[in-house]
């Protein structure tokens, strides 16, 4: 399952360069090129999906697990003081590339030549009655 139009389906066939920094049969993980913070990483599964919404779960387990490896590696080898994962689904959720992929972001506390991001939002009490009926909307 490719997409011959698709950027990461040509960095799994190793048809554009990349730098790679493990895989295994379902996944790859390498450098993003436009690194949000030092140490930038996408995982992405080698079957092409378009996104959460279409990803099968052995994929994205997967994904999920090698996150997780990359998460602990970024701590470790990298000397990060935490780290983000992050999926955008949709050109809404500012997703630009649309084969599924997770971000592992590492996080630096006080050094804003390898970390400059903030929180997108401003964190602010939300009115209670529009919380519960948003919950009623998405209750299964
Ligand atoms: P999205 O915006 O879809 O959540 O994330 C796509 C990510 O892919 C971006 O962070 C972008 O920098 C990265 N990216 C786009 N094209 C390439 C490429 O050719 N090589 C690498 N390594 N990363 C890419
Ligand atoms: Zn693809």
């Amino acid at each position: 399952m490719s997409d011959p139009d698709c950027i990461f389906c040509k960095i799994v066939a190793g048809d554009i360069p990349s730098a790679q920094i493990d895989s295994d049969e379902r996944t790859v993980a390498f450098m993003d090129i436009n690194p949000a913070t030092r140490g930038h990483v996408l995982i992405i599964p080698r079957r092409h999906h378009r996104d959460v919404l279409t990803i099968d779960a052995d994929d994205l387990n997967a994904c999920t697990l090698m996150a997780k490896q990359i998460a602990a590696r970024v701590m470790d080898k990298l000397g990060a003081d935490g780290v983000n994962l992050l999926n955008s689904c949709g050109s809404a959720a500012w997703q630009t590339v649309f084969h599924f992929h997770m971000h592992v972001i590492p996080r630096y506390i006080d050094d804003s030549a390898r970390d400059a991001l903030k929180l997108p939002w401003v964190p602010k009490a939300g009115d209670m009655a529009d919380i519960a009926a948003a919950a009623a909307e998405l209750g299964a």
